[in-house]
């Protein structure tokens, strides 16, 4: 399975080093695929079991484009892998599914492994079922989801940092939805924690998890990889 943190803006550089020192010793123990995403100045070269990310870079070698990082700055520190597509660049930081399908083909052709989002906010699933697809079909728009490299995220936004989650019942069927779109493995995302984990890992159709919140402690995020261990004996 696969299991991702994405720490957000959160945890220094100091922090995050020590974050991923903890975390490398329990991927050293795990089956897992374990990927973290830290903040974009914590980035650094880690020999390490657990991959580390990217959450956001402009798709550029280098250039004009104040505040943003390029493939130059990712270079650097042999990152290959990038969160594209997140809800929160989507509704805080207004990112189009133009832009971010210029962004997918951008780190698709640099041979990147993307961790790619989609989700629905409150209002949409509230809409109902065809119309919360409808939503979703859209943000496929412009992506090659028979990309090799791929693995999507299902994050309702509503889900996410709310404490709030779908029934598991309701995370199968949008997985099963979901699965008829693309190979690529698919991870749930929106309120996984230690006690939930279990059963979101059981559901059918979810290949792991992308946890924001409940990762920020090493030491949860090592009983989240645990816990993946353990089902899958
Ligand atoms: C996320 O932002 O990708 C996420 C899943 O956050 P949280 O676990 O806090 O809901």
């Amino acid at each position: 399975m696969i299991i991702a943190a994405n720490l957000k803006t959160n945890l220094t550089r100091h922090d995050t080093a020590l974050y991923i020192e903890e975390v490398e010793k329990c991927a050293q123990k795990s089956e897992q695929e374990v990927l973290i995403f830290p903040a974009i100045s914590s980035l650094d070269t880690f020999e390490t079991k657990v991959e580390v990310g990217t959450q956001n870079a402009y798709p550029t070698i280098n250039g004009a484009f104040t505040g943003e990082i390029g493939l130059e700055q990712l270079d650097e520190f042999g990152i290959k892998t990038i969160l594209i597509g997140h809800s929160e660049r989507r509704h805080i930081l207004g990112e189009s599914q133009e832009f971010i399908a210029q962004k997918f083909d951008y780190f698709k052709d640099q041979g990147f492994k993307i961790v790619y989002c989609v989700g629905e906010p409150k209002e949409v699933r509230e809409a109902g079922k065809m119309k919360m697809l409808a939503y979703i079909s859209a943000q496929y728009e412009g992506i090659d989801t028979a990309y090799e490299n791929l693995i999507i995220a299902y994050e309702p936004v509503w889900a996410i940092g709310t404490g709030l989650t779908p029934t598991l019942e309701d995370i199968q069927d949008i997985h099963t939805e979901l699965k008829k779109k693309s190979p690529a493995p698919l991870l749930y995302g929106g309120s996984v924690k230690v006690n939930n984990i279990k059963d979101v890992l059981q559901v059918k159709n979810v290949d792991g998890v992308l946890v924001g919140s409940a990762a920020l402690y090493a030491e949860h995020f090592c009983t989240m990889i645990e816990y993946a261990d353990a089902l899958e004996k």
